[in-house]
């Protein structure tokens, strides 16, 4: 399974239809400052489900839309689509190649798409679980994530490991279980003062 081409149209900086391929083996993007480089990263980020303009390096969703230039009006709507060669199968569904699309319009519609056919985001999650590309993976590495690796501060050093060891899942099932025995007992009391009463 490989990153064989990506589509841009109105994504960020991209307001005229932009199709890169890529071949197996490692791919370097190159350009100078401002280009869109790592828009090209939160294309991928972006079609394969994440929810946080943060992590797409805006304050609103309605951002990654083609805002405008001086020499060019704004676009209405962004869309993007990524093609996998899924020829060995990795994504369980039975094509050989796989697009995944995602739109969105100015007035906050958005949509999503596989080899063409309408689908919801989770079918999206569905599909790449497991295969290590989703957004929640470390498959995509932004430049600040570095900088949190390299960082001085003990704290999110280490959370960058639980999330890789796997234990985050654990520890939101573990303070999940608190706060369900926490509340538990607080009825247990509740009942115990009740039957005190009816004794
Ligand atoms: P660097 O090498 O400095 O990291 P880069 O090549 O990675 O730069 P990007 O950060 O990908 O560059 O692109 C930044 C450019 O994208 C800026 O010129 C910014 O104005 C433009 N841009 C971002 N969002 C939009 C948008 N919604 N509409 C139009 N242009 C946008």
């Amino acid at each position: 399974m490989y990153f064989k081409k990506i589509e841009m149209h109105g994504f960020k900086s991209f307001a005229e239809p932009v199709a890169i391929e890529f071949d197996q083996g490692i791919t370097c993007i190159v350009g100078p400052n401002g280009s869109g480089k790592s828009n090209i990263s939160d294309a991928i980020r972006w079609v394969l489900g994440e929810q946080s303009p943060k992590m797409l390096r805006g304050g609103k969703m309605e951002e990654v839309i083609f805002s405008g230039t001086d020499s060019r009006k704004s676009r209405g709507m962004a869309e993007v689509t990524l093609v996998i060669d899924n020829e060995n199968g990795s994504l369980p569904i039975d094509y050989k190649e796989v697009a995944l699309t995602r739109c969105m319009f100015r007035s906050g519609e958005s949509e999503y798409r596989i080899n063409g056919n309408q689908c919801r985001l989770r079918d999206i999650r569905d599909l790449i679980m497991d295969t290590g590309i989703g957004v929640d993976g470390y498959s995509i590495i932004g430049q600040g994530k570095i900088s949190d690796i390299l960082s001085n501060k003990t704290d999110s050093r280490r959370e960058i490991f639980e999330e890789a060891a796997g234990i985050v899942t654990y520890r939101t099932k573990k303070a999940e279980a608190e706060r369900k025995l926490a509340s538990t007992s607080a009825n247990m009391e509740r009942l115990s003062d009740i039957i005190g009463e009816l004794e």
